[in-house]
């Protein structure tokens, strides 16, 4: 039976309309699965008998099934859920004052191959559907309160499987309710997607993993550098508006004596001259398949001041659920 949630919002209208009921049943039907997140099609109480007895014929409300939970100290949760081909993917819930985070995964692996990145040492498995992505914030939305912020920062790169995550963005912005400015994507900087991304949803915050202020150690660390290179990203950055630039997030993973000398400090601030971004420092996340390591607090600090400075706007972010390898760079793709 097919599960309900991979019906797109004109599937549903076309659903309708052929059965003979008014196209706002389709709405009605949304509110129930994404809002009100009701399990069985008997609570959907406005619907026409009619129609539910033709969901429930033909239709399955099925959530991804969570296999396993690991939970830090700091409530920092990863939730491991296993897709319907058993594949496997990681989301993450994040307590913060005054909300939570949902770092959600848009792809089985990644193909980019940063090489400090333990999800992207296994490669790609597959991209999720757009209601597996939907699927992980639906399931989250179950164990949250308040207001709610969504990145995608889990497994894969976002713009890498840009049809299925635009749907998932287009479903959690208008059927969860969701605003724009509460989502954020996070990308190696795959600029034709980033254009696209940004046309069809102007206000979504967008950060990028920069991570290294030269080109050649990019390169080296990012090999979709060669593609995409520094200075290209650079001149993309300089032609957005004013408005948005200053929304977007440079990210950069600070690895002990590789790329958190104070040169490269100042290499980063020289390359960022006359945009106004924030920075996101983090702290490298160790792993146990790789060897770099986590700089010191103190060559952290002297990195963050320097570039404050230099005028800039910098935020040191640990990223939390270390301990549970939650943390970004640690979630790692297991297949079937
Ligand atoms: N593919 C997307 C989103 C996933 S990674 C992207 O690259 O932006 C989210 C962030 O985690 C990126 O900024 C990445 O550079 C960072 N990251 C990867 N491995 C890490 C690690 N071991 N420790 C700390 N951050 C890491």
């Amino acid at each position: 039976m097919r599960n309900i949630f991979s019906l797109n919002y004109r599937e549903a209208k076309s659903v309708v309309k052929g059965l003979g009921y008014p196209e706002f049943q389709a709405d009605n039907l949304f509110r129930w699965l994404y809002l009100k997140r009701v399990k069985n099609f008997d609570e959907m109480t406005d619907l026409p008998k009619g129609f539910r007895s033709f969901l429930w014929k033909n239709f399955k409300i099925s959530y991804p099934r969570i296999i396993e939970k690991f939970s830090a100290p700091d409530g920092t949760t990863k939730y491991l859920f296993e897709l319907e081909d058993r594949n496997k993917v990681e989301s993450v819930l994040i307590p913060e004052k005054k909300h939570m985070t949902f770092c959600i995964s848009s792809q089985v692996g990644c193909r980019m191959g940063c090489k400090f990145c333990a999800t992207a040492q296994s490669g790609l498995a597959r991209n999720l559907k757009f209601y597996e992505i939907t699927g992980q914030v639906l399931s989250l939305l179950e164990r949250a309160e308040g207001k709610v912020n969504i990145v995608f920062m889990g497994m894969g790169e976002p713009l890498d499987n840009i049809n299925e995550v635009e749907r998932s963005i287009e479903m959690i912005n208008k059927w969860m309710n969701i605003s724009l400015k509460r989502i954020t994507l996070s990308t190696v900087c795959l600029i034709d997607g980033l254009e696209r991304i940004l046309k069809k949803f102007p206000n979504i915050k967008i950060a990028i993993s920069l991570n290294f202020p030269e080109e050649k150690d990019r390169t080296k660390f990012m090999p979709i550098n060669r593609k995409y290179p520094i200075s290209l990203i650079i001149k993309k950055l300089k032609e957005l508006p004013i408005k948005r630039r200053e929304r977007v997030t440079i990210e950069y993973v600070l690895m002990d004596r590789i790329n958190d000398s104070l040169k490269d400090a100042e290499k980063l601030g020289k390359l960022l001259r006359g945009l106004r971004v924030k920075i996101n420092l983090i702290p490298y996340n160790e792993n146990e398949f790789l060897p770099w390591k986590r700089p010191s607090l103190k060559q952290v600090e002297a990195f963050a001041s320097f570039l404050r400075k230099m005028n800039y706007s910098v935020f040191i972010r640990f990223s939390k659920g270390n301990e549970i390898k939650a943390a970004c760079g640690q979630l790692r793709a297991k297949r079937g």
